[in-house]
């Protein structure tokens, strides 16, 4: 189990992480979902002990990243977004070389080594300089140290960035592997991915929590609202001017696209609301064309999106 307490980590004025605080249960695939810059490589670089936090503590099966260091590192394997790979060496050597940083009993390295291998499989390509080896392969060798010795809990900053889709599928199926008898946190800006893979989402934004829940019910938290799209011939104030009378309106985006005769608006209201009659008829009498006129509920895109767009007020 992790605890993750008060974690704050300020680089001079700017909080990267923003008095975080949260549990991860063992035995499930976690993921980190934020837009670049949301605090996710900062936090998981302090919850591995790569960095240090600026207040708050990690703790690792009880054990303090701060205090007792050593201890809790050994539950931990770790990936960071930039894998520490040294291109001169074979994948064995490397392989070698990180079980013996990692400190597993020498009894037991050649038999961690050849396990890490065959999960992330690496077997053709064992007697090959990194240097050689395609971006994916070299993903796997990131991956088979940080799996090596098996450790309970394996932590994967942004896995998947930069691999092409088969190496893609090839990893999360890895990953969802690994899930069944690990505890495993990845980072990802793509939502779709941490919802096939993963069995809880914590979005973070600007270093904070803005929600964690299963996929599933992250998206019934949306299922109350219901969102229409118009495209409408008149320009944002005109429309504006309408909508400012309906009070049933939770929100609305206003977009002009490449004809700047229309505007695309985005509307959200209640689910047990339907506001497209009196829409219709408010901008037929003010004689600004309804063009377009879609409603759909909210998806977990959506949630996502709301829960990390810039607010405006923070610029
Ligand atoms: P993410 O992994 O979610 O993209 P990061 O944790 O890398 O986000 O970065 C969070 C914020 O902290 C960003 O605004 C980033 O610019 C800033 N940051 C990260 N590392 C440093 C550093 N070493 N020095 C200064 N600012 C940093
Ligand atoms: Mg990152």
């Amino acid at each position: 189990m992790i605890e993750v307490k008060n974690l704050v980590k300020k680089y001079g004025n700017h909080l990267a992480v923003d008095h975080l605080d949260f549990t991860i249960e063992p035995g499930k695939i976690y993921g980190f979902l934020g837009p670049n810059g949301a605090g996710k490589s900062t936090t998981m670089n302090i919850m591995t002990g790569y960095i240090g936090a600026t207040e708050g503590d990690v703790l690792i099966n009880g054990h303090s990243i701060v205090e007792e260091p050593k201890e809790a590192k050994k539950y931990i394997g770790y990936l960071p977004e930039i894998p520490p790979l040294y291109m001169d060496m074979k994948v064995i050597e490397y392989l070698k070389f990180a079980a013996e940083l990692k400190g597993i009993e020498s009894g037991k390295k050649a038999k961690a080594i050849t396990e890490a291998i065959e999960l992330t499989k690496l077997h053709d390509v064992s007697d090959r300089l990194i240097k050689n080896l395609s971006k994916g392969y070299r993903q796997r060798v990131g991956l088979a140290q940080a799996v090596l010795g098996m450790p309970d809990i394996i932590i994967l900053d942004e896995p998947t960035v930069g691999l092409d889709p088969k190496q893609i599928i090839e990893i999360r199926d890895l990953i969802k592997n690994l899930g069944k008898n690990h505890t495993v946190i990845l980072s990802s800006h793509i939502l779709q991915e941490v919802s096939v893979v993963c069995d809880y989402i914590m979005i973070i934004s600007h270093g904070k929590l803005v929600a964690s829940d299963t996929p599933d019910n992250l998206e019934k938290l949306m299922e109350n609202t219901t969102k229409l799209s118009l495209k409408v011939k008149a320009d944002k104030n005109n429309i504006e001017n309408i909508l400012n009378s309906f009070d049933e309106i939770e929100n609305v985006e206003y977009t002009t696209g490449r004809d700047e005769t229309m505007t695309d608006v985005n509307i959200t209201t209640p689910v047990d609301i339907d506001i497209r009659e009196k829409l219709f008829y408010s901008f037929a009498e003010n004689k600004m064309p309804i063009y377009e006129m879609t409603s759909t509920k909210m998806t977990l895109e959506d949630v996502f999106l709301e829960l990390t767009q810039e607010k405006k007020e923070d610029e």
